[in-house]
């Protein structure tokens, strides 16, 4: 007898036995997810300290989501671009599992070759998943919907290419589908546009870039994310009246370009340069939509069972078409959207979660998009497929206030030149184990070490006076990279795959 306590008691004990049965499921589940907002890009501090940027930007509603619940300053994107975050989000598997490694938009065309022809370097990128998201996917709404949830996605989908399934919400297991299809950008922000590029232009007929589904809205003065929002609000209160448990895909396509000014919140930013002033009105446009969910969720009784999780998709543009000095956008970190430093892939991340995650905190542990996959079902009590590959891990215990063990680091894989010029801008490996990230630029073959705890901003390669971490990280990048069969890139002429051991037994021979 005493030994069955004894083992009981190693099995479980008291705390996790009271963990277990107190922590309550999320009734609800709010990803929003905002586009190409970076690090620095809001009002709440993800920095050690609050920064010229935090007090440049209005958003109080977020600030809210702060002051009750967790700012993870270390949460990352999967990838610096849109579509392998968002397929990693929703699947679970990085990148380099899924090999979902870029952006898509046609079905079947690799996007990646007009930006290709301009990388300098000797690599030639690997063939890669140019179609995205399939309707065969496992994916979290298909979960969710399973599970009865109601599945809204609202905003950019950008999950599936034009042509393949996965360009239409609808078949990802997504209920309702407000404005998502295919494409990563909006033609227009401005319902007088029609929300079409060629209106931005001043110019009759269609593109693939026009929002669909917001008719009611034509040639009316709103702003894109505001008649997102005002369909969504009405979505979430049919479920409540349908009583369904809701998972809602939040997904603005702000604030991704073009960037256009809200024009009614300008006068907040007379001293900023124009382009500047405008992306801070779409950053307080996404912020007063957030505000609205939340009062809207308020409203209907379902915030304080709703597990609420803030972040974006990538790191703040900061390479072009941005105003002032390229690449400082999102400092102290180094360059923006589309590079391997903490620019390109580090991002806001907020978890609201009354009753279980502590109100006010902070926290420095790393979190990567993928992780939300798993997350967000285990605190909803949904199961994850047996038979489903993941990459990311359940957070909730950590959530909770427990520790994050976490087997494999973070990696990020991207064997393809995004296409403009800047600091980190190269087709790219990298892992981050502890505060120590490894970068290897395959086009090159250039390793770089950091210790980005102590230096975010990436100003001190720590490769050459630290060989041994050096050698250490890159036998462990090459075996991830392995494990989840990363596609490799190769050399131009030679046909041979480019590993990061042979680029460090080069650089350290
Ligand atoms: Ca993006």
């Amino acid at each position: 007898m005493l030994r069955s306590f004894l083992m009981l008691g190693l099995l479980l004990s008291p705390q996790a036995l009271a963990q277990k049965s107190d922590v309550p499921k999320a009734r609800h589940v709010v990803l929003f997810l905002v586009d190409d907002l970076g690090w620095q890009d809001t009002s709440v501090p993800h920095h050690t300290e609050k920064t010229p940027l935090n007090e440049r930007y209005r958003t109080p509603h977020a600030e809210r989501l702060a002051e009750e619940g967790l700012v993870l300053r270390h949460g990352y994107a999967s990838s610096p671009v849109c579509t392998p975050t968002r397929t990693a989000i929703h699947s679970g598997q990085s990148p380099a599992r899924s090999h979902i490694t870029y952006w898509t938009l046609y079905a079947d065309r690799d996007q990646t070759t007009p930006w290709a022809r301009k990388d300098a370097s000797r690599l030639v990128a690997p063939a890669w998943d140019v179609n995205g998201l399939d309707q065969s996917d496992p994916t979290l709404a298909r979960l969710f919907s399973d599970a009865g949830f109601r599945t809204v996605h609202a905003g950019k989908a950008h999950l599936g290419a034009i042509g393949s399934s996965g360009a239409d919400p609808l078949n990802l297991g997504f209920d309702v589908n407000i404005a998502g299809h295919g494409p990563g950008g909006p033609g227009s922000y401005y319902g007088q546009h029609d929300f079409r590029a060629n209106g931005r232009r001043g110019k009759p007929g269609k593109s693939v870039w026009d929002v669909p589904g917001l008719e009611a809205y034509h040639q009316k003065d709103v702003y894109l994310t505001e008649a997102i929002v005002e369909e969504t609000c009405g979505a979430v209160r049919q479920a409540a009246k349908d009583g369904k448990r809701l998972f809602l895909s939040f997904a603005p396509y702000a604030v991704h370009a073009p960037i256009m000014p809200n024009k009614k919140y300008l006068e907040h930013y007379p001293d900023l340069d124009p382009k500047e002033a405008a992306y801070a009105t779409m950053v307080e446009t996404v912020d007063h939509a957030l505000g609205a969910l939340l009062a809207t969720l308020e409203d209907e009784g379902m915030l304080k069972d709703t597990l609420f999780v803030y972040t974006s998709d990538n790191g703040g543009l900061s390479a072009h078409g941005r105003g002032g000095e390229q690449h400082v956008h999102n400092a102290p970190l180094r360059s923006g959207k589309g590079s391997a430093y903490e620019g390109g892939v580090r991002v806001p991340w907020i978890v609201r979660w009354p009753g279980v995650v502590a109100k006010g905190t902070t926290s420095d542990v790393p979190v990567i998009s993928h992780d939300l996959y798993p997350s967000l079902l285990a605190a909803a009590g949904v199961s994850t497929p047996k038979d489903h590959v993941l990459d990311g891990v359940d957070l909730t215990p950590f959530w909770q206030g427990g520790d994050l063990d976490r087997e494999h680091p973070l990696v990020w894989h991207m064997p393809h030149f995004w296409g403009v010029h800047g600091p980190g801008i190269q087709p790219y490996s990298a892992l981050r184990q502890g505060s120590l990230k490894l970068l290897f630029f395959q086009g090159d073959g250039r390793i770089e070490l950091y210790d980005v705890a102590q230096d975010p901003g990436e100003t001190q390669d720590l490769a050459p006076e630290r060989p041994a971490d050096a050698r250490r990280l890159a036998q462990l990048l090459a075996a991830e990279l392995l494990r989840r069969k990363a596609q490799a890139p190769r050399i131009k002429g030679g046909g041979q795959p480019l590993g990061v051991m042979a680029a460090l037994n080069e650089m350290q021979r």
